[in-house]
């Protein structure tokens, strides 16, 4: 399948996981990748093997909690490629805490990478996607439909990204879908600090009996990204191995 051929794709949290792997897939489908973050290294190495492997990307480095870097990311893709027919906004952070132990400041700051970047994003990018009839997928979790206790920021925060992306489709929808996917557990970076015996309790409450694949996320993304979704737009699409919906009791 070729469905970027031509197009301008930006991923944000594009340094590792889900991010890294929505990049190689875009570009390995056509697409000109840039891939933003702060972790410049792991960032650059990504795009790299994507231009090793004979695709085109870029990385810039964006805080995406900054109003001036996403104005510089959107500066920078347009001098690259030309304005944006997908944006994934991905990146995030976890601050775990109950609400009584959370303090404000780590509140604020998992809420602004998180939600209000989604916001920037979704600012900086929209005449872009205007212009070019394109689309946005959104990284949300499946933690913004179901409770676990001490992640009340993350799931705000997820949360908010499903009812701003219902609302932004609605806001540009004759022009721009908006999407967001819902990952369950996938194994990622953030599974390292995870023991072995809990990746397994993670697993066994999924259908599938496994933790899910980065590229399993991306194939979502670049699913929605694509025309194979032109009639999809301010929907949640789960991928979980069937986290939510599995249920153990007698
Ligand atoms: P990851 O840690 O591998 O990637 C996150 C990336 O975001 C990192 O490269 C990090 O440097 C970047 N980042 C952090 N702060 C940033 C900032 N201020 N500006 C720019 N970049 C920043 O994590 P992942 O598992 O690939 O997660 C990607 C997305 O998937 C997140 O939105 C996460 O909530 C969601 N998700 C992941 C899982 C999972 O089990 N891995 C489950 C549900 C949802």
């Amino acid at each position: 399948m070729q469905r970027f051929t031509g197009k301008t794709t930006v991923v944000t949290g594009a340094a590792s996981g889900i991010g890294a792997a929505t990049a190689l897939r875009l570009a390995s489908e056509g697409a000109t990748v840039v891939l933003a973050d702060i972790a410049d290294t792991a960032g650059e190495a990504v795009a790299k093997s994507i231009v090793d492997g004979g695709g085109r990307a870029t990385y810039v480095r964006c805080d995406v909690s900054s109003p001036k870097e996403w104005q510089r990311l959107r500066d920078l893709t347009h001098q690259i490629a030309g304005p944006a027919d997908v944006v994934h906004n991905n990146a995030f952070i976890h601050l775990p805490g109950a609400a009584h132990e959370l303090a404000e400041d780590a509140w604020a700051r998992e809420i602004t990478v998180n939600l209000t970047a989604l916001y920037l994003a979704a600012r900086t990018f929209v005449s872009d996607l205007r212009s070019t009839k394109g689309c946005f997928v959104a990284t949300s979790s499946v933690h913004a439909n179901f409770g676990l206790p001490g992640h009340p920021a993350y799931a705000a925060s997820k949360g908010g990204i499903c009812a701003l992306i219902r609302q932004l489709a609605v806001e540009y929808g004759p022009e721009v879908r908006f999407n967001s996917v819902l990952p369950g557990p996938i194994l990622t970076d953030v599974w390292n600090e995870v023991s072995e015996a809990d990746q397994r309790l993670s697993a066994r409450a999924t259908a599938l009996d496994r933790l899910g694949a980065a590229s399993e996320v991306a194939s979502a993304v670049a699913f929605l990204a694509s025309d194979d979704a032109s009639f999809i737009t301010g929907t949640e699409l789960v991928v979980d191995g069937g986290w939510s919906v599995k249920k153990e009791s007698k």
